[in-house]
């Protein structure tokens, strides 16, 4: 299927690695100019030398913190007026509510809530009049199914959803189309960080850790991130115009419902 995405502009932030890098090589293969975002400038160049390789396409760079004004500022710099935009940033640590203080609040509500939202705002115009804009943000299952521990993420992105629901039916008549898309546990650097702790507190090996995990899927193993990448660059064609304000799970059937 052609996407009809050739020579479309594309901004993936948090794409040096993971999901957001999976996003950014699916749009490339797709014939976009991506831009890439990262902190880490070394992983972010080595990032965009390896897409530039596999894809053959036109591959940007903005190193910095996403979740800042100066790393936004470089995001748009580099590419200031994208067809699409992919929302990402890591996601908040884990913890007991108790255990939080404001400032820790501030910081997860400031990367998974406000960051999608300064962007959304800085790019929805241009988009809208261009007649033509997909917005795609990176959540998590925890919307849906809110996890033990996740507190912190799972009130930001719930917030970020709320946001999306409405916003995505105010401009979709201009052709601009937003979307979220809900990851399970897939084959990431993220999901071995997070079972550091648990792996340390039981005593195990964090493979062993993950390999239990995956196994206790329906679909018996984690999600690759070229899964994600699909369905991103999916949202992002001309044939999703009418998937409006959706919130797509990709969790391997691990959410137990009938519809
Ligand atoms: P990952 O493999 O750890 O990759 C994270 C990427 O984001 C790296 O390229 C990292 O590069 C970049 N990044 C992180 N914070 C950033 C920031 N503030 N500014 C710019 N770039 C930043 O993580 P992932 O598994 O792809 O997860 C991506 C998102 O999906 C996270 O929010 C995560 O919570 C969520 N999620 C993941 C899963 C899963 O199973 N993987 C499940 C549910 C939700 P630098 O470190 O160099 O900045």
């Amino acid at each position: 299927m052609d996407l009809g995405l050739q020579s479309r502009t594309a901004l993936v932030c948090a794409a040096s690695a993971g999901l957001g890098r999976a996003c950014a090589q699916a749009l490339a293969q797709e014939g976009v100019e991506v831009t890439i975002t990262g902190r880490n400038r070394e992983r972010l160049e080595a990032a965009a030398a390896e897409l530039r390789q596999i894809t053959g396409g036109r591959i940007r760079t903005a190193a910095g913190d996403i979740t800042t004004p100066e790393g936004r500022a470089a995001a748009l710099a580099a590419c200031p007026n994208p067809d699409i935009l992919v929302n990402n940033a890591g996601g908040p640590p884990p913890g007991d509510f108790r255990e939080f203080t404001d400032a820790d609040w501030q910081a997860a509500l400031n990367a998974n809530l406000l960051t999608p939202i300064a962007l959304i705002k800085a790019t929805v115009d241009g988009m809208i009049a261009r007649k033509f804009g997909r917005i795609v943000n990176i959540t998590s299952a925890a919307v849906k199914t809110p996890m033990a521990g996740l507190v912190l993420s799972n009130t930001a992105r719930t917030g970020l959803t709320g946001f999306v629901a409405g916003v995505a039916r105010e401009v979709a008549r201009h052709n601009v189309i937003i979307n979220n898309l809900l990851p399970g546990p897939f084959d990431t650097a993220r999901v071995r960080a997070a079972a550091l702790a648990e792996a340390k507190a039981k005593g195990k090996d964090v493979e062993e850790l993950v390999r239990e995990r995956a196994a206790r899927s329906p679909a018996g193993r984690l999600g690759r991130p070229e899964e994600l990448g699909a369905m991103c660059a999916y949202l992002c064609s001309v044939h999703a115009g009418y998937i409006v304000g959706q919130n797509i799970l990709l969790d391997g059937g691990a959410f137990n419902s009938t519809m």
